[in-house]
């Protein structure tokens, strides 16, 4: 029989606590690739799960592997999703506190896949209610809508969110799922208009194409060859091997017949329209106006969005200007009425899939409410959001993710140094505090009242007449040039930084340097009236109801940003917290390669190695008196079979018996801590001895 060292030699350890030198990021890796290479994805900082994509199917998702992680203790078995998922519930349920699991890490690191694992455990392992049987199947079919609408193939990953996501599970005290409620955050809406080569617009236009019926694509007017339409040829890239459009269609019209949606086809007259939309071709007058040179396709547009075909026509080749309190309408050129077609189309397909979602929290939500007062449910949120990004062109797009990472990371600092504290201060034991990096410093650069990139962003946009891009980047200069995160072409000695363009700022995030493209950042303001011209006239009522926001139209994007991660950080703030960290092994989206460069790059912003020091701060391990004395109270004649008196005296004996000296461990108020791994390796092999 293999000896339990050489097991852990091959295999590594399941916890990082448990690595003799924690310091090491070397030994952090090897344990990772140790562990990958066994097709071991799973292992723990302590309560934290680390997850490294395996891009293969493993068979560890079955239904009887849910039955084996439910109702154990997260130590007893191997680190897995479910165990995390388990645990959370329990916690839940005993506790009565609100839980929520974060996962992070970049595009393609597996985080949705973790996200649906996770629904998928609760789904099949809680108890169900009579006449909430079908919540299940909504809350699982939601998932395939969301990503047919928001996700999209790039060149990180075939099946991309491109919106974040915060979904909460609710709960009744039985623990049966009675209710959800999905929050989404930033849909990246110029993908609707433009894709990068290689890359392509969101599924749902390749879908209907692919898989629409002959009756429906005639109704809307369109040809199956998706490189016809202007939105679907940028990134040349119409079918790709690891996605089925026609088979993704069909499972996406059963979860709309599962989720209860009735108006699918004024859905698809939507989607059309906005493919006719970006077919439609203008031509220029003699003074410079524009005008629509395929008439038909307006027509078209008329009967898809329920428009009027004139104030459609208008909407994209006029603006509206207020001078001295009065209104004036005057034409756009060229290229302007191009940018407000554009503009029109993602505003269309962002409205549409927030219309979406009000449609999906109406079906989640909890049927019986009047049964439900406020504090008789208890609820487990899943935060699956866009991780760190850095393209080569860096737009205001990638300036809310990365903030949004900002946030994120900052709430992992304070919650998982705040428990520790705690942890230890409620334990009555004495700790050393670790340095790290506090990332709250550019978190205030960015959201700072007044002088922030955001405030100085929002003057910029609300200042009436032209906007002016470089106006805006002078202005940051002014206030936040000395910043030590801050970076523009200009050098503190007056002189030019030559590699950087005049059109641009560095950010040095926690996570890397990412320099943002400042070039048509401020013309974001002009999207908005637009729309409202566009669905005053619509008949539709996806267009026509408002929302939350419309009532604050001076509120610019950022602001409004800004203010839904204020809220979701209260939201998170309330509740337990447990965290997944997601790793990405290689770039090229293949199963067995372990890329060290790439992965040593996420350790790092992941902060994984300092969430380990924080960890072993003092303690290696810890565990709650009755489980100790539960799994080693075999090797010691007192405590065996069972232990009569007090646990802590219990657990003292134990220890004494196994030879433990005072500086190995503590024995806290409910808890052991033990300072080094070996202590605990010495122990588990004299069990299985
Ligand atoms: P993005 O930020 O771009 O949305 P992501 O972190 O959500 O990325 P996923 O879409 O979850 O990434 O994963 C990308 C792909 O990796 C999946 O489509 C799947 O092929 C594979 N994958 C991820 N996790 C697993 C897993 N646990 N088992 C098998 N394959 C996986
Ligand atoms: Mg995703």
């Amino acid at each position: 029989m293999e000896s339990a060292l050489t097991a852990r030699d091959r295999v590594g350890v399941q916890d990082f606590v448990l690595l003799e030198n924690y310091n090491s990021e070397v030994a952090f890796i090897d344990n990772l690739r140790r562990r990958f290479r066994e097709n071991l994805i799973y292992t723990y900082i302590g309560s934290v799960l680390v997850s490294v994509n395996p891009y293969k199917d493993l068979e560890i998702y079955s239904k009887a592997q849910m039955e084996r992680y439910r109702g154990v203790s997260f130590y007893e078995i191997s680190p897995h999703i479910y165990a995390l998922s388990d645990n959370t519930y329990r916690a839940m349920r005993t506790e009565r506190k609100d839980q929520c699991i974060l996962i992070s890490g970049e595009s393609g690191a597996g985080k949705t896949e973790a996200s649906k694992k996770i629904l998928l455990y609760y789904t099949v392992t809680c108890p169900t209610g009579d006449h909430m049987a079908a919540l299940g199947e909504r809350l699982l079919q939601s998932n395939p809508v969301l990503e047919a609408f928001g996700n999209a193939k790039t060149l990180r990953n075939d099946n991309s969110s491109r919106f974040g996501k915060y979904m909460d599970v609710q709960f009744d005290f039985k623990g049966v799922p009675v209710g959800g409620h999905i929050l989404n955050y930033l849909l990246e809406k110029s993908r609707v208009v433009h894709q990068n080569h290689g890359e392509r617009n969101f599924h749902i236009f390749y879908q209907l194409l692919e898989g629409g019926d002959d009756d429906l694509l005639k109704s809307l007017e369109l040809e199956r060859n998706p490189q016809n339409y202007n939105y679907l040829v940028k990134g040349n890239c119409p079918r790709i091997s690891s996605i089925n459009d026609k088979n993704s269609w069909k499972t996406v019209m059963n979860a709309l017949l599962v989720i209860g949606f009735v108006e699918e086809e004024n859905l698809m007259n939507i989607i059309g329209g906005i493919l006719h939309l970006g077919n439609t071709q203008f031509g220029e007058g003699e003074e410079g106006e524009t005008y629509v040179t395929n008439e038909d396709q307006i027509l078209t547009l008329e009967k898809l969005f329920g428009v009027n075909s004139s104030a459609l026509t208008e909407a994209v080749t006029h603006k509206k200007l207020t001078a001295k309190g009065e209104e004036m309408i005057s034409p756009l050129n060229f290229e302007q009425t191009l940018s407000a077609r554009d503009a029109l189309a993602k505003s269309v397909y962002r409205r549409t899939f927030n219309w979406l979602v009000e449609k999906i929290n109406q079906s989640l939500a909890q049927k019986d409410e009047i049964h439900h007062s406020r504090k008789d449910f208890s609820v487990i949120g899943v935060l699956d959001i866009y991780g760190f990004e850095v393209l080569q062109h860096n737009s205001f797009e990638q300036f809310c993710i990365n903030y949004c990472n900002e946030k994120l990371q900052q709430l992992f600092i304070e919650l998982t140094l705040q428990y520790e504290q705690e942890e230890y201060e409620t334990e009555g034991i004495a700790w050393e505090t670790v340095q790290y990096f506090d990332n709250k410093i550019i978190c205030e650069l960015i959201e700072e009242k007044h002088k922030g990139i955001i405030s100085i962003m929002n003057e910029e946009c609300l200042r009436p007449g032209e906007t002016c891009d470089a106006s805006f980047l002078e202005k940051m200069e002014d206030s936040i040039g000395g910043h030590p995160h801050f970076v523009t072409h200009k050098l503190a000695n007056g002189k030019t930084r030559r590699v950087m363009s005049r059109e641009e700022f560095r950010l040095l995030h926690y996570a890397g340097e990412v320099s943002y493209n400042v070039n048509g950042e401020t013309i974001l303001k002009q999207n908005e009236g637009l729309w409202h011209k566009f669905a005053g006239a619509s008949k539709s009522h996806c267009f026509r109801r408002k929302e939350v926001n419309d009532q604050k139209r001076s509120e610019t994007a950022s602001t409004q940003f800004k203010n839904s991660l204020m809220k979701l950080m209260e939201i998170l703030m309330s509740k337990e917290p447990s965290y997944v960290r997601c790793i990405k092994p290689n770039d090229s989206k293949q199963p067995g390669k372990f890329d060290e460069v790439l992965v040593r790059h996420q350790v790092k912003y992941l902060g994984l190695m300092e969430n380990l020091r924080v960890r072993r701060a003092g303690f290696a391990y810890r565990r709650r008196f009755e489980a100790f004395l539960q799994r080693y109270k075999p090797l010691c004649p007192e405590t065996w079979p069972n232990w009569n008196g007090c646990l802590s005296d219990g657990v003292s004996t134990l220890v004494e018996h196994l030879g433990y000296t005072p500086e190995e461990y503590k024995l806290g108020r409910s808890k052991i801590f033990i300072r080094f791994p070996k202590t605990l390796f010495t122990t588990e092999d004299a069990l299985e001895a």
